[in-house]
């Protein structure tokens, strides 16, 4: 039986980033920056007004106050997008929008709030300082600036950034293409009325949410009955199009378990115990003639997603190359006992809130690794080591975070 930790050695040991590629700036998104990117002109790319109101010569309304208003005529009006040239001389000024090129000349920009708003004749009751509201040409970034380097993780001010110098794709390690079936002849799609001895497939959906949140693809194949000719079928098909796959279900010890007979003879995989509750049965290993990697989950709903997020999300955040790779831990105040044997690691349903400034996690629901609708009440799970058995309420414990975003 191995620990956690050493499956986790075990899986993540072999898994890297993927071959960089080229991509469409929203498809970037959630993604880590594979080169660095130069900015090819300034930003701004020219002096412009911060303000809608009008440019000025400082000289002429530096003395403003209401008592001694400046009274000066408007010879033009720019707006934003206008690239006719514009001179303001000395006595006069031009009406500017937020945005558009200063006229040579001025030197500073009065806002609108600051005068009586005139078209023809503006009178001014307060005076800028020289040089106020002008964004100067590049004072945000210099032609041929590196305004991101490679491996930088893509958030939205990220594609912003790329999307302000001019970029419409960018080279980017890719999400990993996950492949996500489940194995079961009992199973159905959701959808479709379970007869006698059948029900509702699950795990192929929360899985590939999961893989989402994960910030991966997911192509959900759907079911494959207990049968080894149409299991072999199936990911020979499938394995084209994955950086990863994951099944589930038959990895225990039925008679009809044939996950494990039939991958051994497409890969390399090594099936394991490993000492946590849920999810013991636990396999990993590549498969095909890529050697694409492959998890083997348990099939119970529980255990799936628990493993999941134990093994495979750490696994596919490696492959993409962002961090953090794993979920937040915190540490919280348990309000309930929470029952366990030594010797296991435990990943216990529950929900956590902050209560008075700091975290407070409750247990949700039982123990069995059927119950999904317990499952769907937890926003957490408590971490309780090895080495620990029973918890009592009020100790403090380690809580896995498990925020439902889409990366
Ligand atoms: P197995 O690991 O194949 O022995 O399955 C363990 C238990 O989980 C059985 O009760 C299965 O019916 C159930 N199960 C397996 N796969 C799924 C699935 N994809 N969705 C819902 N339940 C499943
Ligand atoms: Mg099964």
């Amino acid at each position: 039986m191995r620990t956690v930790d050493e499956h986790l050695a075990a899986v993540l040991g072999p898994l890297g980033p993927l071959q960089p590629i080229e991509v469409n700036l929203l498809d970037a998104h959630g993604c880590v920056l594979a080169e660095d990117v130069v900015a090819p002109r300034p930003l701004p790319g020219f002096d412009n007004a911060s303000m809608d109101g009008y440019a000025v010569r400082y000289a002429d309304v530096g003395g403003a106050t209401p008592q001694t208003p400046a009274v000066l005529p408007v010879v033009g009006d720019i707006a934003a997008g206008n690239a006719s040239v514009y001179s303001v001389n000395s006595g006069l000024c031009v009406r500017i929008m937020t945005g558009a090129p200063m006229p040579s000349g001025a030197d500073c920009v009065v806002p609108v709030e600051w005068t009586d708003g005139g078209v023809s004749r503006v009178r001014i009751d307060y005076a800028p300082q020289q040089g106020q509201h002008i964004r100067r040409a590049g004072e945000d970034v210099a032609a041929g600036e590196t305004v991101l380097t490679a491996g930088t993780s893509l958030g939205a001010p990220q594609i912003g950034l790329l999307a302000a110098v001019g970029r419409a794709r960018a080279v980017v390690r890719p999400r990993p293409r996950v492949v996500i079936f489940s194995t079961g002849s009992e199973l159905v799609d959701a959808g479709v009325d379970p007869g006698p001895a059948q029900l509702n497939e699950s795990n192929s959906y929360a899985l590939a949410a999961a893989t989402r949140e994960a910030g991966a693809i997911a192509y959900r194949v759907g079911i494959v009955p207990d049968d080894p000719t149409k299991l072999v079928q199936l990911i020979e098909d499938q394995l084209v199009r994955a950086d990863l796959v994951v099944t589930t279900g038959g990895v225990s010890a039925g008679a009809y378990d044939i996950v494990k007979e039939v991958l051994s003879r497409l890969g390399t995989i090594e099936f394991t115990k490993v000492a946590m509750q849920p999810g013991m049965p636990q396999g990993f290993g590549t498969i095909g003639p890529d050697a694409t990697p492959i998890f083997t989950l348990p099939g119970n709903p529980v255990s799936a997603y628990v493993s999941f997020e134990v093994f495979v999300r750490p696994a596919i955040r490696r492959m993409l190359g962002v961090k953090p790779m794993y979920r937040p831990l915190v540490r919280a105040t348990l309000s309930q006992p929470i029952v366990k044997r030594e010797g296991k690691r435990a990943y216990v349903r529950a929900r956590i809130e902050v209560s008075q400034g700091t975290y407070l996690v409750t247990p949700v629901g039982g123990m069995g690794s059927h119950l999904v609708a317990d499952l769907a009440l937890a926003n957490a799970l408590v971490v309780v080591p090895e080495r620990v058995g029973d918890v009592p309420a009020g100790a403090t414990v380690s809580v896995m975070m498990l925020e439902r975003r889409q990366s």
